[in-house]
């Protein structure tokens, strides 16, 4: 390659990222780049054989923008409130490159955009003059190198989010497994005499065991962080996820409430986004419809009375009308109607396919996919093509009721594949996002 592209989320809103300089291996200044929105490219001083090595070293200053209302504030997680400043996709990563293509998917204002390899990570970070309460979530192998001075290691992830809030505290417990799971939360938003840092702790724990069991893989740190973040609904990075405050402060004591719920879809998505990766651009549901039955599959499993209670609260009360599950971010300008569809019939299309095949051969089915994708960026057809043939074939009727294009593998007799194995590349840089002050 003579060119590389690399990912820079924070540049998503003008103003909030500014390049100093790149220097590669030796020094040498590379003076040759574009930055236009999310996508940085750079020309090589000389182009890079396959196998190769390169260092690069980028100069950049971030301001951090503060957390937003309305649905806006769904970005929080790379953004500072009174009480806290996170840091989620903040840095420049190296765009995957598919097929001699460099994915950067447009930016969108729903859903995620950002496509990312799996990488090894290593981060030292200096907190200066911070206040005396003040605590530093990361994710992974956390080293204590000096006063104020952290090193976090993370291997085989898709990112590495920290968060730093001034009055948080921590409470943590070991898994079954092993894994340490970590709550910092926010004392002051814990209704009278309840603990809701508990319940996220508890239902993490529990969602952990489950999911490694039902999905046979492990999950693959010896940390699981959760953090309440002040912004709404939740937000899933490797090793470290966010759960919106809201839930935190509005939780009844109950079981079946949305803490739960969204505490155990973000810890589901450690299995449906950082072990198998996929474009959450152009197909969402490929990690947000598992992600979001695998919160049905929690609730089944430890509150088994609760399994309708679920399907009433998170799906029936929105959806009553046959939608589509495998439409693109692009598609949608409102969120509801995103959701519903990629999110909650996407769970309704797993159901029935589960009911189709028995359990045995779903989690079979499952297990599979997760064996053959762990650590790579997964398509429509690597998740389709692991059922059997028989399966793929009895599965048609529910790939027609939920998918708009529901062959998804290249049919048997047909001369030319009907879908391309690959990525779609929307590599387009034009913005579509409105940009903010
Ligand atoms: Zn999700």
């Amino acid at each position: 390659v003579s060119e590389l592209v690399l990912h820079v989320e924070s540049n998503r809103q003008i103003g909030y990222f500014q390049l100093q300089g790149i220097m590669a291996d030796d020094n040498q200044v590379i003076d040759q780049f574009s930055l236009e929105f999310t996508r940085l490219t750079l020309t090589l001083p000389q182009a890079l054989d396959p196998g190769c090595q390169l260092t690069l070293r980028l100069s950049y200053n971030l301001r951090i923008p503060p957390v937003m209302d309305g649905y806006e504030g769904r970005w929080g997680y790379w953004g500072f409130t009174e009480r806290q400043i996170n840091l989620g996709h903040w840095f420049p990563m190296v765009a995957p490159l598919v097929n001699e293509g460099w994915n950067v998917p447009r930016p969108h204002f729903l859903g995620e955009q950002l496509t990312a390899d799996s990488a090894d990570f290593e981060l030292e970070l200096s907190l200066e003059n911070p206040p005396a309460d003040v605590l530093v979530a990361g994710p992974g192998l956390q080293r204590e190198l000096g006063p104020n001075q952290w090193q976090f290691t993370l291997l085989g992830a898709r990112d590495l989010a920290l968060s730093v809030g001034e009055g948080l505290r921590q409470t943590n417990k070991r898994a079954p497994d092993g894994t340490q799971v970590e709550v910092y939360y926010f004392p002051s938003s814990a209704p009278p005499g309840l603990t809701p840092a508990k319940q996220a702790l508890d239902s993490a724990a529990e969602a952990l065991v489950l999911f490694e069991e039902l999905f046979a893989a492990q999950y693959p740190y010896e940390r699981l962080v959760i953090v309440e973040g002040d912004f709404p609904d939740g937000m899933e990075f490797s090793g470290l996820v966010f759960v919106g405050e809201a839930w935190f402060r509005t939780w009844r004591g109950e079981p079946n409430d949305w803490i739960t719920a969204i505490t155990v879809h973000e810890v589901a998505h450690q299995w449906w986004y950082l072990l198998v990766g996929n474009d959450p651009a152009n197909y969402p549901y490929m990690d947000e419809a598992l992600a979001t039955y695998s919160e049905y599959l929690y609730f089944q499993r430890y509150y088994g009375e609760l399994y309708d209670w679920w399907w009433d609260f998170r799906v029936r009360s929105f959806i009553n009308e046959p939608r589509f599950v495998d439409g693109t971010v692009y598609q949608y300008d409102n969120a509801r109607p995103y959701i519903n569809d990629v999110y909650l019939t996407g769970a309704k299309m797993l159901h029935d396919l589960r009911s189709q095949l028995g359990d045995a051969a779903f989690f079979a089915w499952l297990q599979a996919y997760l064996q053959h994708q762990a650590y790579q960026l997964a398509t429509p057809p690597a998740l389709w093509g692991m059922l059997t043939p028989s399966q793929y074939a009895d599965s048609a009727p529910i790939r027609q009721a939920f998918l708009t294009a529901p062959e998804v593998l290249p049919l048997p007799d047909s001369p030319t594949p009907a879908v391309s194995e690959t990525l779609t590349l929307t590599d387009s840089p034009t913005p579509s996002m409105t940009e903010t002050p």
